[in-house]
C-alpha cells in the first residue's frame, strides 16, 4: 500500500503543480511577459557553396592555386586614416595576383570570392579542399594601435603561436567568424590519427617553405615586418591539408603601407613577386624536400601513441 501511495503521490505532485501555475496567471499574479523568437540566417555549414571558376590553362594537371581575398561584404576587416577598408584592398591584390599569375600561364587559378560578399572562414579553405588546389593563398592588411608600425608578415598555421603578436593578429582575424559573440565556425576537428597529425607536419613544413619564397623573391620589392614569418592558429588555415599561407600585405593604419595598398602599381609589383614565389614552390613540389625546417618545427610527444 505504500508503494502505491507513493506511486499517487510521484503523479499528482505535476497536476498539482501545473493546476496551481494556471491559477496563479490566469488570476493575473503572475505575469507572462511576451517573447519573441528572432531567427537569423546564417550561412549554414550544411549547405555547400557554389565552387567559383577555375580560370588559366585547361590542362587539369597544371597545379591549382586559390587566392582567398579576406573579409568582404558585412565584414570590412581593418579600416585606415583615409578610409581605406581592407576587403577592398585584398580584393584589389587578390585580383592583381590573379592576372599575374593568369599572364604567366603556368598554373590554374580560382578566387574565393572576386566580389564584395562575405564568406565565412570554413568556406574558403572549404572551396581550396573541394577544388583539389595544390595552395592556399590568403591576402589581408594589417593594423596596429602604433601608426608607425608597417611591413608586410608571411603568417602560416601552427597550434601555437609564434609570438604574442601572431597570436593577437590570429585572434583578430579569425574574429570575422563571430556573429554577436556566436562562432559560425565551430566545427573543430579532432586530430586522432596518427596519419593525418603526420600530413599535417608535413603540410607545415611546406606552408613554412612558401613563406620563405615569398619573403626571398619579394627582396627589394615588398617591405617586410623585422619579423617576416610567424606562425598562429588561424581558422582560414585550419583543416586544409594542403600548403597554405595567410599574408598581411601591410599595415593599413601606417601611411606609407596604405598609400602603398591604394596603388595599382605598387600591387602589381606585390602580385609579380607573389605569383614568382608560387610559381617556384609549385615547381619545387616535384621533388618533396625534407627540409630541416620542417623537421625542427615537429611537435612533440605525439608519437609515442602510434599503435
Ligand atoms: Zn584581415
Amino acid at each position: 500500500m505504500e508503494d502505491r501511495g507513493l506511486i499517487v503521490a510521484v503523479f499528482a505532485a505535476p497536476v498539482l503543480a501545473a493546476a496551481a501555475m494556471w491559477a496563479a496567471f490566469s488570476t493575473g499574479v503572475a505575469k507572462i511577459e511576451p517573447r519573441y523568437v528572432v531567427k537569423l540566417d546564417l550561412p549554414g555549414s550544411e549547405e555547400k557553396i557554389d565552387l567559383p571558376p577555375i580560370q588559366g590553362p585547361a590542362d587539369t594537371s597544371r597545379p591549382l592555386v586559390v587566392i582567398d581575398a579576406g573579409h568582404g561584404g558585412h565584414d570590412p576587416g581593418a579600416s585606415g586614416a583615409k578610409r581605406e577598408r581592407e576587403k577592398d584592398m585584398t580584393l584589389a591584390l587578390a585580383k592583381s595576383l590573379r592576372d599575374q599569375l593568369l599572364a604567366n600561364g603556368r598554373v590554374r587559378v580560382a578566387m574565393t570570392r572576386d566580389t564584395d560578399r562575405f564568406l565565412v572562414l570554413e568556406e574558403r579553405s572549404d572551396i581550396a579542399r573541394r577544388l583539389g588546389a595544390d595552395l592556399f593563398v590568403s591576402l589581408h592588411a594589417d593594423a596596429a594601435q602604433s601608426t608607425s608600425a608597417r611591413g608586410a608578415t608571411v603568417y602560416t598555421l601552427s597550434d601555437k603561436a609564434s609570438d604574442a603578436v601572431a597570436e593577437a593578429i590570429a585572434t583578430r582575424e579569425n574574429r570575422a567568424d563571430m556573429v554577436n559573440g556566436v562562432s559560425l565556425s565551430d566545427k573543430g576537428q579532432t586530430v586522432s590519427s596518427i596519419l593525418v597529425d603526420l600530413a599535417r607536419r608535413e603540410m607545415r613544413g611546406r606552408s613554412i617553405r612558401f613563406g620563405e619564397l615569398v619573403v626571398r623573391e619579394s627582396e627589394g620589392q615588398i617591405r617586410f615586418h623585422a619579423t617576416s614569418q610567424r606562425e598562429a592558429a588561424f581558422i582560414v588555415l585550419k583543416s586544409l591539408d594542403l600548403p597554405s599561407a595567410l599574408i598581411e600585405a601591410g599595415f593599413i593604419s601606417n601611411e606609407d603601407d596604405a598609400r602603398a595598398m591604394r596603388d595599382p602599381a605598387w600591387r602589381k609589383g606585390f602580385a609579380r613577386s607573389l605569383a614568382q614565389a608560387i610559381q617556384i614552390f609549385l615547381a619545387e613540389k616535384q621533388v618533396p624536400p625534407i627540409t630541416a625546417s620542417s623537421a625542427s618545427l615537429e611537435p612533440s610527444g605525439q608519437r609515442s601513441s602510434a599503435p
